[in-house]
């Protein structure tokens, strides 16, 4: 146990406990207080009158906005991370200690797992991602119902009930679509290095991968998210069940379970999308729906092959590879299992003839 941690590499801790750090300095700052010293000083030296400073802190109104904030702060932190323990934890539990002897039954490659150590990372990263996100959110929580400009709306008959109806699908979709974007953005070489590539450390994603995501890249989806306050009529209400929305099936489709779309939610992909994107790399970039990676050409084929070292989501043409990467292709692809698939049939098995 102690040699584990004496293993661990302190340097990325220590980014963190600054990252961890800075966000508090951010907190103490966004209250008001400080712009309230910075008029008593530029007063007191006589930089600028006093009547006139008292206007500038009037339209800033950071005290205003921000008022309350310590109650958002906290409301959103005990959900965000009561969330991901609870239903991480659960199927930790469930899953991974119960049913361990027999994983080709739930798991999406039931012969490999991910190693303790990459699980604590995972952990680690997850709850400092979610550090960051939670402050985000219960800072734009704070400013909307504090009346910041936004284009929320509360009473749920002022834009019609026909809007009220559409937004959901309207909201959701488009946010998914701009998540998509966003994450194939980072799946670029140069961002892919320096953000993306921790997430893919997880090779077999477990729930708690869902928030192990870079703070800059996790505060770029989380911005996606935040468009349409700003945007259209949208239902404080509603906005909030999008977002449970995103995150809860964000948890499920890393959980590495074989989950698939039911009935009721037709338009949702089975966990094993997502979990061959953390197998394969750069292909399936989309979260939701498959849509995105089915017009755009990134959604994985059988007749291409995928890897960390070949970007842009299009893959390379089976034909062209060589004896050795087409043996370790078919062993991979040996290693998903086929339930997890639709008509528990694996479209990417190959026949293991074919390399003779
Ligand atoms: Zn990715
Ligand atoms: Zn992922």
């Amino acid at each position: 146990m102690y040699d584990r941690f004496l293993k661990i590499s302190y340097v990325p801790i220590l980014t963190r406990c600054v990252l961890l750090l800075s966000v508090l300095v951010m907190i103490l700052a966004i209250n008001g207080d400080w712009s309230v010293t910075v008029v008593n000083l530029l007063n007191e030296y006589g930089i600028i009158q006093r009547l006139y400073l008292d206007q500038i802190l009037q339209s800033t109104l950071i005290s205003e906005r921000m008022k309350n904030f310590s109650y958002f702060w906290i409301t959103t932190m005990c959900f965000g991370y009561g969330i991901y323990f609870i239903i991480g934890f659960f199927f930790h539990w469930y899953y991974y200690v119960r049913q361990k002897d027999q994983p080709e039954k739930w798991k999406c490659q039931p012969k490999r797992w991910l190693s303790t150590e990459l699980e604590l990372d995972e952990i680690k990263a997850g709850s400092v991602s979610l550090f960051v996100t939670n402050t985000w959110s219960s800072l734009m929580e704070c400013y909307v119902h504090n009346g910041g400009y936004c284009t929320v709306y509360f009473n749920w008959d002022e834009y019609g009930i026909v809007w009220w109806i559409l937004q959901f699908p309207i909201i959701f979709i488009s946010i998914d679509y701009g998540m998509y974007w966003v994450h194939r953005i980072f799946h670029v070489p140069y961002l892919y290095t320096r953000f993306h590539k921790m997430h893919h450390k997880y090779k077999q994603p477990t729930a708690f991968s869902a928030t192990a995501i870079h703070p800059v890249e996790i505060s770029c989806l989380q911005m996606v998210m935040f468009v349409p306050l700003f945007t259209v009529p949208t239902h404080w209400s509603i906005f909030r069940i999008i977002l449970l929305y995103l995150y809860y099936h964000g948890i499920i489709t890393h959980s590495g379970i074989n989950f698939k779309a039911k009935w009721w939610q037709p338009w949702q992909s089975n966990t094993v999308f997502h979990d061959n994107h953390h197998q394969y790399f750069h292909v399936n970039f989309g979260f939701n729906f498959e849509w995105w990676d089915k017009l755009h050409n990134t959604y994985r084929k059988p007749d291409r092959v995928y890897n960390e070292n070949i970007f842009y989501g299009k893959g390379k043409p089976i034909d062209e590879i060589n004896q050795e990467e087409l043996e370790n292709e078919i062993m991979e692809r040996k290693t998903e299992s086929i339930t997890a698939h639709d008509d528990n049939f694996n479209p990417f098995l190959i026949d293991s003839s074919r390399s003779k």
